[in-house]
């Protein structure tokens, strides 16, 4: 069993084969040098110098699961059942591809000095001197990265700026009523939150708006979104959807016999939601590794349809999400969201298919079990905060 990316994807299939009875030789090839690491603490304990690593707490010698770290995978050629990597080819029975998802530079930024990104631990460490110098920083794009980084930067005594060229920040994945609140959060934290605000250029020192406004900037760090990392598939013949990802079916298999594909780096059909998902969360590449196993492994298929979740600490709120919603789906809002605590719920024919909760964990928790049940809601009931979610059903 090969497995190309040493992320958390890539670590979680290896451990989940093993934890599935697998015996034969497993080998983990990832591009970083670094021990396999966890990103959610980059944006948050990492960045701040509270943690110093993230190190994943997996004995890989006493699982018997070989790492090759530093060692980038170049191609694949299905028929030979081979991979070039840059210390030569690789041969494979299974392969699972968990290449995860690189970030987005801003066009014409790429190499400047001073212009940063946020994905992995070396970028973490090379911020994390620019939050002690207390530069002036500009962050692109108020998206779970921006707002986390921000976050920090103000923490860490930065003025900060983020510059986001929607009219609310998480514009990408959610409605404006329900994000339009987080604005406020940038303020009361001390950031300076300028939407509808395309940057024209950075230059040493500066971010140049299309509108010629100039912002000062120490530093420039561009949260605008990840790609798949597929560029090295290109020519092997594997499925690619329009964004670059792997399309999975729903055994998480791609196009081509005994190639897998999982975290970051691939789309799934979802029954549950009645479309193809593509997520980029930490939970994602920690259940699908286990469906992967048992579908190298086992004899009945195993279909992956999870219930999609994630978090973030931003501003000092505790932000969850649960599910999958679409622009179709009803709102229903459990408390205020000028308050410190709020849930938003979405429903589909009156079942519960996604909340997004603020400081509100045990909604998240009970939420998640009644996505996952199918329940029917009373939509009454449901926008009572003080009444628990479970008791809020109709069925
Ligand atoms: C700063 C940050 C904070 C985050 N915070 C949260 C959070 O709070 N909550 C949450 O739910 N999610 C969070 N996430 C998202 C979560 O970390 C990802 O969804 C998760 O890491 C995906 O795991 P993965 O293994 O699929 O991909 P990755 O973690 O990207 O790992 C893929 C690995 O494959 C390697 N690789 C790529 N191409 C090749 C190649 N050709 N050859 C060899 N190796 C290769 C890469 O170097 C990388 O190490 C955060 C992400 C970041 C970057």
């Amino acid at each position: 069993m090969v497995v190309v990316g040493a992320g958390m994807a890539g670590v979680q299939t290896a451990v989940a084969l093993r934890e599935q009875g697998f015996r034969g030789r497993v080998t983990v090839i990832g591009a970083e040098p670094h021990q396999p690491y966890d990103r959610p603490p980059l944006s948050k304990a990492v960045l701040l110098g509270k943690a110093e690593g993230s190190a994943f707490d997996v004995d890989f010698e006493s699982l018997g699961v070989e790492l090759r770290l530093g060692c980038e995978v170049h191609g694949l050629r299905p028929d030979a059942r081979e991979l070039d990597t840059e210390a030569g080819s690789v041969p494979y029975d299974v392969l699972v591809l968990a290449t995860g998802a690189e970030p987005i530079t801003l066009p014409g930024t790429e190499g400047v000095p001073g212009v940063h990104l946020l994905r992995t631990l070396d970028d973490a460490e090379r911020l994390r001197p620019v939050l002690t110098r207390q530069h002036d920083i500009v962050v692109v794009g108020a998206g779970w990265i921006g707002a986390e980084f921000a976050t920090a930067a103000r923490e860490a005594g930065c003025a900060v700026t983020v510059v986001e060229a929607a009219d609310h920040p998480l514009a990408g994945a959610l409605p404006t009523e329900v994000s339009a609140p987080m604005a406020a959060w940038y303020a009361d934290s001390g950031a300076e939150l300028r939407t509808r605000a395309r940057v024209e250029r950075v230059e040493p020192g500066a971010v140049v708006l299309a509108d010629g406004t100039r912002l000062a900037a120490g530093a420039v760090v561009v949260g605008i979104g990840a790609r798949p990392a597929t560029g090295w598939l290109a020519g092997s013949g594997i499925a690619l959807g329009a964004h670059g990802e792997i399309l999975a079916d729903d055994r998480l298999r791609t196009s081509l016999a005994d190639v897998y594909a999982v975290g970051d780096c691939a789309s799934f059909p979802s029954a549950r939601y009645g479309e193809r998902l593509l997520v980029h969360h930490w939970d994602n590449a920690l259940q699908g590794p286990r469906t992967v196993a048992a579908n190298i492994l086992g004899e009945t298929p195993a279909v992956y349809d999870p219930v999609p979740y994630f978090w973030s600490e931003q501003f000092g709120r505790f932000v969850q999400y649960a599910g999958h919603h679409a622009a179709a789906d009803r709102m229903v809002w459990r408390g205020d969201p000028a308050g410190p605590s709020w849930t938003v719920c979405w429903l589909r024919e009156e079942r519960l298919v996604a909340l997004l909760a603020v400081g509100r964990p045990r909604d998240l928790a009970q939420g998640r079990r009644l996505i996952e049940a199918g329940r029917h809601m009373d939509s009454e009931a449901l926008s009572e905060p003080a009444r628990p979610l479970k008791d809020a059903t109709a069925d």
